[in-house]
């Protein structure tokens, strides 16, 4: 068999299943083998009842003690029973899982595994995972991969697939010779792959990492360089000057430009009227004001006669756009579209018209704008915001869209990084670096504390918002019984809003809901029609409403550093004072000690570098950053040094010919 097989022709996948693995993104062999665990998890021996104590994981042997029960609260289903040893007993509780009830016996002896909880003068725990004894002792005390999963696919069927997947391609073309292989340190590929998947231990599993994201990185970066090289070669299809508008908005703008700004618009107006296309990058930390810059180029492009797009990477962030600039265009005569996956078909299909027939002046929305059915009468401007979420792929066929000639880019990136690292991840482009941010600007307080501060956390927000202004919460979870990973958005909207009664407006938004429904939930936050809104991490880029001063961020010590300043980049955005509450919920020193870097700075760059030196190399593992630039692996902080190991092999391999398919990643 061979990589670009379908996955239905793995044994035992069927099209049902095959249907399954579609969901995550799994079509092909290769898409399989490079379906890296999201993290890796040692089970650890049976205990004993006696022994557990609350908020800690516990592996418990019990025998089931009564008939499960089912009952009906809030629209789930809750199947509970209670276990024990001789020692001890919990309650045991399943969410949305009735059909548990045949296969959980009273009498029966089996393993449970989970994070103990107090409840009154109980413990339980909640959607535990259950092993049958000799299943759990085969497991436990190993290395085991933990890989996202959608409802219906399974662990197990995961693993299975992934086995027989490498007895089916017992080798792997690795384009690095051994002599190669040995001079840069690093291990074999298909190796790699496999122990990716099925480590035996820590150690082993550190150089696998490092040789994908070796190959991650190299691909990437030949990516860049063929995308410079075609830069070089375009001249300028869409040659534009300043024109009297953008000066006229810089005058109503409610307030002045900052150096940063004007400095990064005149290089982008020296681009636009310069013998080649624009590749430009505008990079400034959350907060900067990347918006304006933005802005004032489309104006451009739009009163030289063409049309511009802007594509952000969430729904929600485009969303917004769309009805900032809609406004601030409007009386210069420019009209704006958005077109993203939230609209009915009717709206897409006028949307389309739009921009096909010229009506659009400025289009903005998500990677629906890069589908093929779009098409632009004069495209000339292409912009991407938060650059870093999209990856290399996505940059180019944007700009594509321009009907064989070669539109201006300009991206925006608030990734922190030093300018040697900027130059090997957009070697392509020309970067406008932000430095300074808006003036008046109070610095954001950070405050780090533990679950027991929540109350005195809920009466600051109502104060807050008592004095006019809004709150977000960030929850790690949807809904409850996901897993035990911390809140869940749901459950804690509803249970704030009981708390602060009609006083305090709470609103909910996640990444499960219709798009239409999130829109809507932001549009009531932007407007203040709701006080405090609970979210998920759907809030993390990109969204701005300034009259936001408290970012609350539950079980913190979930997120990576990069994660966190992001979500604080959403407050501080006003004149008034923010604050920044992280709660962290974990039971380790670890955590608050990342936690406090936080704490310490605001700077973004400093953060992400203080971060890399208190990350052991055991740390890796399971704590990604945001998904910067579409990487699956590699974390361009943590792992810069071989992200310059890939950029110095890649110089020495200037080789065009070599096809993508000899780096399999
Ligand atoms: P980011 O760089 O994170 O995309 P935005 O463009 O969203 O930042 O700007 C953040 C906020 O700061 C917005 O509310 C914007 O209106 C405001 N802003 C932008 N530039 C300035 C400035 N020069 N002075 C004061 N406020 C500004
Ligand atoms: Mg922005």
């Amino acid at each position: 068999m061979r990589l670009s097989d379908d996955i239905s022709s793995i044994r035992g996948i069927g099209e049902k299943s095959a249907a399954l693995f579609h969901k995550v993104g799994i079509f092909s062999l290769k898409d399989l083998i490079t379906y890296y665990p999201a993290s890796y998890i040692t089970y650890p021996p049976i205990s004993r009842a006696c022994g557990v104590s609350p908020d800690h994981k516990a592996a418990l042997l019990l025998k089931v003690m009564d008939e499960p029960k089912v009952v009906h609260i809030r629209g789930r289903v809750m199947l509970s029973f209670n276990a024990g040893d001789d020692t001890g007993k919990l309650k045991i509780i399943f969410f949305n899982a009735p059909y548990l009830k045949k296969s959980i016996k009273q009498d029966t002896y089996k393993v449970f595994y989970g994070t103990v909880k107090a409840r009154g003068s109980h413990y339980e725990l909640v959607q535990p995972r259950m092993y049958p004894e000799d299943e759990y002792r085969g497991i436990s005390e190993r290395m085991l991969p933990v890989y996202p999963l959608t409802k219906g696919l399974t662990e197990k069927a995961v693993t299975k697939a992934m086995i027989r997947a490498f007895e089916a391609i017992p080798e792997i073309e690795d384009y690095l010779d051994d002599d190669e292989r040995r001079k840069l340190g690093l291990e074999p590929l298909r190796e790699s792959l496999y122990y990716m998947h099925f480590p035996e231990n820590e150690e082993g599993l550190l150089h696998a990492r490092e040789r994908i994201v070796f190959d991650e990185f190299y691909r990437f970066i030949r990516a860049v360089k063929r995308l410079k090289s075609d830069n070089e070669r375009s001249s300028n299809d869409f040659p534009m000057i300043e024109v009297a508008e953008t000066r006229r908005l810089i005058e109503a703008l409610p307030f002045r430009l900052t150096d940063s700004q004007t400095k990064a618009y005149e290089d982008i107006i020296k681009d636009l009227g310069s013998e080649h296309a624009m590749n430009r990058l505008v990079e400034g930390d959350v907060g900067s004001g990347k918006t304006a810059v933005a802005m004032l180029a489309m104006l451009t492009a739009v009163k030289n006669g063409h049309q511009a797009a802007l594509m952000a990477p969430t729904e929600v962030l485009a969303f917004q756009h769309m009805q900032k600039l809609s406004k601030i265009m409007e009386p210069y005569g420019v009209k704006c579209v958005l077109l993203t996956g939230a609209l009915s078909e009717k709206q897409k299909r006028e949307a389309r018209e739009e921009i096909r027939s010229g009506a659009a002046d400025i289009v903005i929305g998500t990677h629906a704008l890069i589908t093929d059915l779009v098409e632009y009468r004069d495209l000339a401007l292409v912009i991407t915001d938060e650059q870093h979420r999209f990856g290399v792929k996505q940059r180019k066929t944007l700009s594509d869209k321009a009907d064989g000639k070669t539109p201006h880019v300009l991206v925006m990136s608030a990734t922190p990084i030093p300018r040697t690292l900027a130059i090997i991840l957009y070697g392509d482009l020309d970067i406008s670096v932000m430095t300074d941010r808006p003036v008046d600007r109070l610095r954001v307080r950070n405050a780090l504390v533990g679950r027991e501060y929540r109350q005195t956390a809920y009466n600051f927000i109502k104060k807050e918002v008592k004095a006019g202004h809004q709150a977000y919460i960030i929850c790690p979870l949807i809904e409850a019984g996901e897993s035990d990973k911390g809140e869940n958005a749901t459950e804690y909207a509803e249970r704030l809003q009981d708390i602060w009664g009609s006083e305090v407006r709470v609103g909910l938004l996640h990444g499960r809901m219709k798009n239409s429904e999130k829109n809507r939930v932001m549009s009531l936050f932007a407007s203040g029609a709701t006080d405090v809104l609970v979210s998920t991490t759907v809030v993390e880029v990109g969204v701005d409403v300034p009259n936001a001063t408290v970012m609350m961020i539950e079980d913190a010590q979930n997120y990576g550093l990069s994660q966190l300043h992001q979500l604080r980049g959403r407050i501080g955005r006003g004149e008034a004072q923010s604050y920044c509450i992280f709660v962290d919920t974990s039971e380790g020193k670890k955590a608050s000690e990342r936690l406090a870097i936080l704490n310490k700075t605001n700077d973004g760059f400093e953060i992400a570098s203080e971060d890399l030196k208190l990350r052991g190399p055991g740390d890796i593992f399971g704590l990604r950053q945001s998904g910067e630039l579409g990487f699956k692996v590699g974390d361009i902080y943590t792992d810069a040094g071989i992200l310059k190991k890939a950029s110095e092999y890649a110089a020495g391999h200037t080789d065009d010919t070599a096809s993508d398919t000899d780096v399999v990643l």
